[in-house]
């Protein structure tokens, strides 16, 4: 990681940026006389136009929110990004190469030529999947997708595609689009065999996933046939531009929501976003093939709030084990974000996208308002193995419990924790919980392991399945 940017790279970037070309991306801007364009302002709900972009000047104004800056500002609201991060993002879109003040250089002006070639086979494969989806041969995906509930019209709106069957449809289509094999190595979207590389993703159907800004960067593919001997899903491996520990799925239609909303639910599959959406929870995002973990919870507090706490994260799960664990997971997690987590767990086991479409929109709100706090969660997780109707669960839920609040490292909720725990176990006297809790907490400090998971958690392996459809 290079140190800071240096002073006059950062105004020569300023300066040789035209602001009006880097908003167009995110705002539709109309010519409104002497220099000035305007357009709906992407910072607040606006019907007529109140946002302002003046080139000559490197400046944005809106005068309905007054939110005003230069492009590095735009940028860095937009992606929700660091300054830095959005210095380099610009300096990357005019193939300036910075240096930094403790001599490093960020990304040379090769790096960035290479990155912007991978971003271009990423926007023309995601091109070409999405006309895919429209031809006879795609009739499979077409009948997936209709009996998930999705029409043409949501397809479309999360840029849904179709890899072709056979080896080389993807292939032929870039090396016509000029691609070289050794770039199209570098992209994930081949596989290597004796006789050079073929389509990765072949008779699937396809999701594209895009960073914050909205750029494609990966994508992920479900099987349709049944003689696919491939996994269920497939997503792009670690590439340059896919780190799949950072993506999520749904992020760029769901930054704004998140931020405006201070809540980001996380669902488990592609059609459980698109489901979640459609059913007006905008806030909705998926992890790809993997648990959500430090890196998406930098993500995520970046867009919840400006100082890093406050908002709710919603985890939902169908119910099962694998869900738990990951929730339970949370404990291992800086606590600061767990006391903002929620879950939400649907009894009968329905994800998302099969309670909008058997009980309607509304099941998913109902899904999402149900959320209970994660510290309650895990401990009557841990409870729901003992028969509590008896003295003898009790105890053994009472035992197996202690270190699950003893984990909890905020003194005012752990000693909530134990009245709480008291009230669910039927005891009359909540310092028989505390004291034992104390007793846990002080023993735990001593053998080192305090912050550590709780003894009754599973000590969770992240679940590593790709999300379901
Ligand atoms: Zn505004």
């Amino acid at each position: 990681m290079p140190g800071l940017i240096k002073r006059e790279d950062i105004d020569e970037v300023r300066q040789r940026t035209d602001i009006k070309e880097v908003v167009d991306g995110y705002v539709t801007l109309k010519g409104a006389g002497l220099g000035t364009f305007k357009g709906l302002c992407p910072f607040h709900d606006e019907r007529s136009p109140s946002f302002t972009v003046r080139p000559q000047v490197g400046r944005y104004h809106c005068f309905g929110c007054g939110e005003d800056g230069d492009v590095i500002a735009f940028v860095q609201k937009q992606d929700h990004s660091s300054f830095q991060e959005a210095v380099e993002k610009l300096a990357a879109r005019i193939g300036y190469e910075l240096r930094y003040e403790d001599g490093g250089t960020g990304p040379n002006r090769e790096e960035v030529g290479r990155r912007q070639r991978l971003l271009d086979a990423h926007k023309i494969a995601d091109e070409f999947f999405q006309a895919q989806l429209l031809t006879p041969g795609a009739a499979e995906a077409r009948t997936f997708l209709h009996g998930r509930g999705f029409d043409r019209a949501a397809a479309e709106q999360f840029g849904v595609g179709y890899a072709p069957q056979g080896w080389d449809a993807l292939l032929k289509h870039l090396r016509g689009r000029g691609f070289t094999d050794a770039e199209l190595k570098l992209t994930g979207m081949f596989s290597e065999g004796n006789r050079g590389i073929y389509d990765r993703f072949r008779g699937r159907l396809v999701w594209p996933i895009r960073d914050i800004a909205g750029d494609t960067i990966g994508f992920g593919a479900r099987k349709l046939y049944e003689d696919d001997q491939g996994p269920k899903y497939l997503n792009t491996p670690e590439t340059a531009l896919y780190k799949k520990s950072q993506v999520l799925y749904g992020i760029d239609l769901a930054k704004r929501s998140i931020a405006k909303d201070r809540q980001l639910v996380v669902v488990e599959g592609y059609t459980d976003v698109m489901a979640c959406h459609l059913a007006g929870i905008t806030t909705a995002v998926a992890t790809c093939g993997t648990a959500f973990g430090t890196d998406h919870i930098k993500i995520a507090r970046r867009l919840l709030s400006d100082d890093g706490t406050g908002g709710e994260v919603i985890f939902t799960f169908d119910g099962d084990a694998a869900g738990q664990k990951a929730a339970l997971r949370a404990f291992e997690e800086d606590q600061r974000f767990t006391a903002q987590t929620y879950v939400a767990v649907e009894p009968t086991g329905a994800d998302p996208c099969d309670l909008r479409q058997s009980r309607g929109d509304e099941a998913v709100h109902a899904l999402v308002q149900s959320r209970r706090p994660l510290f309650e969660f895990a401990i009557r997780t841990t409870l729901k193995q003992f028969n509590l109707d008896t003295v003898e669960g009790r105890v053994q839920g009472l035992k197996a419990s202690v270190p699950v609040v003893a984990a909890i490292r905020d003194a005012s909720t752990r000693t909530g924790y134990c009245q709480a725990l008291t009230g669910w176990l039927g005891m009359p006297d909540p310092n028989e919980v505390l004291r034992l809790v104390t007793t846990e907490v002080k023993n735990a400090g001593k053998r080192g392991d305090l912050g550590g998971a709780p003894a009754a958690a599973p000590r969770a392996s992240a679940p590593a399945a790709p999300p379901g459809g």
